[in-house]
């Protein structure tokens, strides 16, 4: 792979909204994901293994629990910062990103959120250093989209909890220490129970054959009368607006990453159309290349401010799920249609694995459908408008 050259655009002047902490937080995960990830992504992604090497320096930079608090094991951050660093990450590559996202807004979120004093002692300061691995387990072979279908259960055996049902396309899955299992009791409530590899009837065979976020592991969580300690029920929220809650942080992080991976691909086609000479000129000097480009640094600009916007909005308490949707259905839109884009500017040269693009364009095909498909949030922001749920 090419040395990493990148140099973030910032087309309006953005860095005079964020304060010294966000740049210096934002400028320590741009420096390692130079050093630490682009140089061995290629590979990981072509072997599609997720390198295990970098989840130390994860932990390091804060992408484990941004805005946990220090007395957990978190980095204390505001929600500004998560975005910007889940920005630097996705810019080295989403897959990469997913792991951060899963570990801190789907399974540090919730045991935070609403978990045991005992839990969040537990779990949390491993969780933050990358010593413990943890997964989300919410969908399932039948029910993707409509998570309240879930067929995953619990029945209340006195002294334990027992864990039947199965989820699948669940990234971390092969590797993570810890699972956060959504289920049903024996009323149809949907809980949060925290499952630990180990545990007998518990088991995550991995996906094989993907064409998209090669360098994330993916796998299945089965549970086959698996018996889960009572003290493992996180008691403080149940029901479908439990798991929501984690997928409104998740997807507020990658509102903000998929700018980073669109960044990636448009300062690679810009620096490339300024060498690459076609027709005696380089191709950065033919209008329908300036079309391209253009329109990129037009899109990732309004993309900057919409994350920006609602990071002030999260810092304050006051974002809904309905503004999260819109910002991650856009964002990620934007990303997926700069890769196609700048894919094309490098020509024959934008298919190899010497350019990052069309790492980034077949790695945002799984971020356009998971946590939400494009279609859903677009039926959320409907239904936010109309008050008519078209589900
Ligand atoms: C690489 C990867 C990693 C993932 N990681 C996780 C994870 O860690 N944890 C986890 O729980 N899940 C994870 N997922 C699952 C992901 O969230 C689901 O794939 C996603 O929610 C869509 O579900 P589905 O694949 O079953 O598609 P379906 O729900 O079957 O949807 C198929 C198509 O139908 C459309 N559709 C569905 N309902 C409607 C409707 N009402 N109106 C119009 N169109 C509709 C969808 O938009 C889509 O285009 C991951 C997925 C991938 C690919």
């Amino acid at each position: 792979m090419k040395p990493d050259l990148f140099q973030a655009p910032d087309y309006f002047n953005l860095d005079e909204l964020l304060t010294d902490e966000h740049k210096m937080v934002r400028d320590a995960a741009r420096e390692w994901v130079k050093r630490e990830v682009s140089p061995i992504i290629e590979d990981a992604a072509q072997k599609a293994e997720f390198p295990k090497s970098i989840i130390g320096g994860l932990a390091e930079i804060g992408a484990f629990g941004p805005y946990i608090p220090e007395e957990y094991g978190g980095a204390g951050l505001d929600q500004i910062s998560y975005g910007l660093i889940m920005q630097e990450i996705e810019r080295g590559d989403s897959g990469v990103r997913s792991t951060a996202s899963v570990q801190s807004s789907l399974v540090m979120y919730p045991i935070f959120k609403y978990g045991t004093e005992e839990q969040k002692k537990k779990y949390l300061p491993k969780l933050a250093s990358g010593e413990m691995m943890g997964c989300f387990g919410l969908t399932e072979p039948d029910y993707g989209s409509n998570p309240a279908g879930m067929v995953t259960n619990f029945k209340d055996k006195g002294d334990h909890y027992l864990l039947n049902g199965a989820k699948m396309w669940i990234s971390n899955a092969p590797f993570a220490d810890i699972a956060i299992v959504w289920a049903k009791n024996e009323e149809g409530r949907i809980h949060g129970l925290i499952v630990e590899r180990g545990m007998e009837g518990f088991s995550t065979p991995e996906t094989h054959n993907k064409w998209s976020l090669r360098a994330s592991a993916t796998g299945e969580l089965i549970f086959d009368n698996v018996k889960v300690p009572k003290e493992n029920l996180m008691p403080n929220k149940s029901g479908l607006g439990a798991p929501l809650g984690c997928l409104d942080s998740a997807r507020f992080g990658i509102a903000w990453g998929a700018i980073g991976a669109a960044m990636d691909c448009y300062d690679t086609a810009l620096r490339y159309a300024k060498e690459r000479v076609q027709f005696d000129k380089p191709i950065a000097g033919k209008q329908l290349q300036q079309k391209k480009l253009a329109e990129m640094i037009t899109e990732i600009t309004k993309a900057q401010l919409m994350a920006w916007r609602l990071g002030v909005l999260r810092n304050e308490g006051k974002a809904t799920s309905s503004q999260i949707s819109m910002a991650k259905r856009n964002n990620v839109e934007m990303a997926i249609n700069i890769a196609r884009e700048a894919r094309q500017i490098l020509g024959g040269m934008g298919i190899t694995g010497e350019y990052s693009i069309m790492r980034h364009m077949m790695n945002l095909e799984s971020v356009i459908t998971y946590e939400g498909t494009h279609d859903i949030h677009l039926l959320i922001t409907g239904m936010d408008i109309t008050g008519m749920p078209a589900f």
